[in-house]
């Protein structure tokens, strides 16, 4: 049976910018249920993926059933998205003192005011550090001078109102997460770094201004030596504990094993451009999406399944990014755009369907489009010699030229509608495998 893909598109409407900074997001998971409100901040630095895949999980994939999760999943966004750092210097030491000059200025600020919040009780800043904290001397990649699975104290006993002794707290969470330890070199520890007995550098960081203003806060530390989808198992291991020791509830929409988490990350990151006229699925698009119909004269207006998506104009076209990769190239054609019609007539696998443009359909064998008075469609990468509508043919996989799909695979490819020289909306098509239940995972979608 014939099944729509469907998906909660998690931010708001942005716009594709050239020269203006990319800003962070913040989500707030309210469950409606009294109980405490933490802020989990990724992306401080930029190239610590497991800290920020681990946050933009919790806003795709959690739901709060008591209390209250706030989400920033991109502090430093221009940072992740070039994959550096930080391309204006480390963030992370910029919270005592900072010019009004410096180029992150404002988003300091911006978190900095988050932290001070009224609601928020809990601060955690989520990293990837290097090699495996043990607090004596062991080898180079394991001893007091290394950050990776940790869990960050700035002093034992907090002067805050609330959860002052962050020591006990933390130590009872590596207990709770070295009973998941994938392997025992893993394993977690508690690491203080007496922040306020003058310790310069650790003076400069968000969660020492955290401390500083009456809030509790940790920084979790996964190691820079695992996989990223390990390290976002540690990571989400140890938020998962947290919030369970404050008495905030969830429901998670996957379970909770390396390899899930690994597929969680890697699929279903989708784009729809324009109001939704159009979809697309760019998880393992090709570097190049040639000929796509832009609303001309306007900018590019966008809608993301995930926090860590960002477009940015460049030169003739439009990089598609995705945390530290960079998924995708759109590379324009300008239309004017008509809204006249919301949805198209096929036949797949034998069945009829009515589809709302800006979606995908699964195909397991064939489709046909459904004559449409007035309007033309065209079937990207399909030709038929003196046909210039395409309705009412059959069309199989192998009948469509692999070099035009959207994804590497060869799997999904563009059926766009037309009136006149006007662009109506499009239609992804994903010809999947013979087998049912193997696509289980595509439909497991939530959000806040
Ligand atoms: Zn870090």
């Amino acid at each position: 049976m014939k099944r729509l893909i469907l998906l909660f598109l998690v931010l708001t409407t942005q716009v594709a910018l050239a020269d203006n900074r990319l800003e962070f997001s913040l989500h707030k998971i309210d469950s409606g249920i009294p109980g405490p409100t933490v802020l989990v901040v990724g992306g401080i630095q930029g190239d610590e993926p497991g800290g920020f895949h681990a946050a933009s999980l919790l806003v795709t994939n959690y739901q709060i059933t008591k209390g209250s999760v706030w989400v920033v999943p991109n502090l430093n966004f221009e940072s992740i998205i070039r994959r550096s750092r930080g391309v204006n210097g480390d963030m992370n030491r910029k919270f005592a003192r900072m010019k009004t000059t410096d180029p992150d200025y404002s988003e300091v600020e911006r978190i900095k005011s988050l932290i001070r919040a009224p609601e928020v009780d809990f601060i955690f800043n989520m990293h990837d550090g290097s090699g495996f904290y043990r607090d004596k001397y062991i080898d180079p990649q394991h001893n007091a001078r290394r950050w990776g699975q940790s869990i960050i104290i700035d002093q034992e006993e907090l002067d805050t109102p609330k959860y002052a002794n962050v020591g006990e707290f933390a130590r009872q969470v590596t207990g709770q997460i070295n009973q998941r330890l994938l392997d025992e070199e893993h394993r977690y520890h508690v690491k203080n770094t007496h922040t306020r007995r003058g310790n310069a550098e650790m003076e400069k960081t968000l969660t020492y201004y955290a401390i500083n203003n009456g809030k509790a806060a940790v920084g979790i530390e996964a190691s820079k030596n695992l996989p990223t989808h390990e390290r976002v198992y540690y990571h989400l291991n140890a938020l998962e504990f947290f919030m369970q020791q404050l008495g905030i509830e969830f429901k998670r929409s996957f379970q909770l094993e390396p390899l899930i988490v690994k597929q969680t990350i890697d699929n279903n990151i989708q784009i729809a451009l324009h109001e939704n006229r159009l979809l697309l699925d760019v998880a393992e698009a090709r570097k190049r999406i040639n000929y796509l119909p832009i609303k001309r004269g306007s900018q590019l207006e966008f809608t993301a399944s995930n926090p860590l998506v960002a477009i940015t104009s460049k030169g003739n076209g439009y990089h598609v990014n995705y945390g530290n990769r960079n998924l995708t190239f759109l590379h324009p054609q300008f239309f004017e755009y008509d809204n006249s019609l919301s949805t198209l007539d096929m036949q797949v696998d034998g069945n009829s369907a009515n589809v709302d443009l800006g979606t995908i359909i699964e195909v397991t064998d064939r489709f046909s489009i459904e004559p449409l008075d007035g309007y033309r469609i065209n079937v990207i990468g399909w030709t038929k010699d003196g046909v210039d509508n395409e309705v009412g043919y059959e069309i199989k996989r192998d009948h469509i030229a692999r070099r035009f799909s959207v994804d590497t695979g060869g799997t999904l490819f563009r059926v766009e509608v037309y009136l006149e020289e006007k662009f109506c909306g499009m239609v992804l098509v994903k010809f999947t495998e013979q087998q049912e239940g193997q696509h289980a995972s595509l439909q497991r979608q939530t959000s806040s």
